[in-house]
């Protein structure tokens, strides 16, 4: 065990890792966000690498690590390119973990044969008029015979044009029109007919991952294609958000990543760069700086690896990966900021990469649950009761 109560073999994950982001991945991330171009050479070297599917169980292929062991992944990845990161958040958290923990045998087969291929799936929940307040989700799924029809947009779906698979989540309606709960349905890109993407968002950073729009008209699936978890429809979108805890554990350690590379920049350049005839480091108004920003980053790290330690057998605390995740999206956008500052001019051209990484960190607070919705997650947590946010007290139903 380390400082950091790592195994042995959490510490050599670490260091291969670092290796391989200080190495291929990092010379490739400028490029990457520049050409905006999904980093398909990635993807194998990850799979090469065995960072993918690493949360899968063997019987499926995968390796039945810990979510800790993806986290050290995932941390070391973003160190120097978010992208790849999210790419290992997504092949290792979020909808390919919730197949795996309420799937049917063939959906966790397909849906793992999948990601150890390569895919990225695609998680579908916010829609136009339905960010915050997903329950005010207008998509739904209307069974028809021995059928289920789809239609709906979802809108800043992350893949949407690279992933195959997509978890998409629907209003479910029985025959006679009656609510039956939200569900998720599994559907492939150019496979499940009236699935549609629509437009690539536009994006300020992480820009080698496309954010799109995802039409859904008349999509057709079967009965066979919805994932659902052992507390049935009525109450399966609260299982089925339980997974996403992982997901925003690992959306935590995207933002940590990326600011624990800030700062070994700022480190390195403060001794590196002079003025007034002395390293800049020997200014106590930078060294009280770098003091700063490394306890965040330490006590970031911390909540991090308690909240994926909390999920070992099923999924990360609730409250844990809340906690994890404001605090560390937030203290992460001021650590980048900081790092940037300690480079002057130099900071602000694209020619380091401290722009780019300013960008890219500032996604956390929003994508996942933004850092206020959250706040709310925690708040809820801590008084043991429901905090509706509506009027009524009541879920919106639009
Ligand atoms: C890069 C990126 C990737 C994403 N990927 C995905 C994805 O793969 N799949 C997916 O389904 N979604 C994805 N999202 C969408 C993301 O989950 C939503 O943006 C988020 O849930 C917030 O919804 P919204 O943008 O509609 O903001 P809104 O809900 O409109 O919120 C606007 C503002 O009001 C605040 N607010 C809202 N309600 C409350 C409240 N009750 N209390 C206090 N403050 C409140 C919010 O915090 C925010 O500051 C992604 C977003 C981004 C930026």
């Amino acid at each position: 065990m380390n400082a950091s109560g790592l195994s042995s073999d959490q510490v050599k994950l670490q260091a291969r890792v670092r290796e391989l982001a200080a190495g291929p991945i990092a010379r490739r991330a400028a490029e990457i966000d520049r050409t905006e171009q999904y980093p398909w050479d990635n993807v194998d070297l990850l799979k090469e690498a065995g960072l993918i599917g690493m949360t899968i169980p063997p019987q499926y292929g995968g390796q039945g690590r810990d979510w800790l062991d993806a986290v050290l992944a995932i941390e070391a990845l973003s160190a120097t390119c978010a992208v790849t990161g999210r790419i290992a958040v997504e092949t290792n958290m979020g909808a390919i973990s919730a197949v795996m923990a309420y799937g049917s045998e063939d959906q966790k087969k397909m849906a793992a044969a999948m990601v150890l291929a390569g895919d990225k799936p695609a998680i579908c929940i916010t829609e136009p008029d339905a960010g915050s307040d997903a329950n005010g989700m207008t998509t739904r799924a209307d069974r028809k015979g021995n059928r289920y029809v789809v239609n709906g947009r979802k809108h800043w779906i992350t893949g949407g044009g690279v992933s195959r698979l997509h978890l998409i989540f629907a209003k479910v309606h029985d025959e006679k029109g009656a609510f039956e709960g939200i569900g998720g349905f599994l559907a492939i890109r150019d496979e499940t007919k009236g699935l549609k993407i629509t437009k690539r968002e536009p994006t300020m950073g992480l820009r080698g991952i496309p954010e799109a729009v995802i039409d859904f008209e008349d999509m057709d699936v079967p009965p066979s294609a919805l994932v659902i978890p052992p507390r049935g429809l009525k109450k399966g979108f609260a299982d089925l958000m339980n997974a996403y805890n992982s997901q925003r554990v690992g959306a935590a350690t995207v933002a940590l990543g990326i600011a624990e590379g800030a700062y070994q920049l700022a480190l390195d350049w403060s001794e590196k760069r002079r003025q007034f005839g002395r390293p800049i480091n020997e200014f106590q108004g930078l060294q009280w700086k770098l003091a700063d920003m490394s306890i965040k980053l330490s006590a970031a790290q911390a909540l991090i690896y308690k909240a994926a330690r909390s999920g070992e057998g099923g999924f990360p605390d609730m409250l844990l990966a809340a906690q994890a995740k404001v605090f560390t999206s937030e203290n992460a956008i001021q650590v980048v900021n900081d790092a940037l500052q300690f480079f002057g001019a130099r900071g602000y051209s694209r020619e380091l990469p401290l722009e780019r990484m300013a960008r890219d960190v500032r996604m956390f607070t929003i994508g996942g649950g933004t850092a206020e919705v959250l706040r709310n997650v925690v708040a809820g947590a801590l008084l043991g009761k429901k905090l509706p946010q509506t009027r009524n007290g009541w879920n919106s139903r639009a």
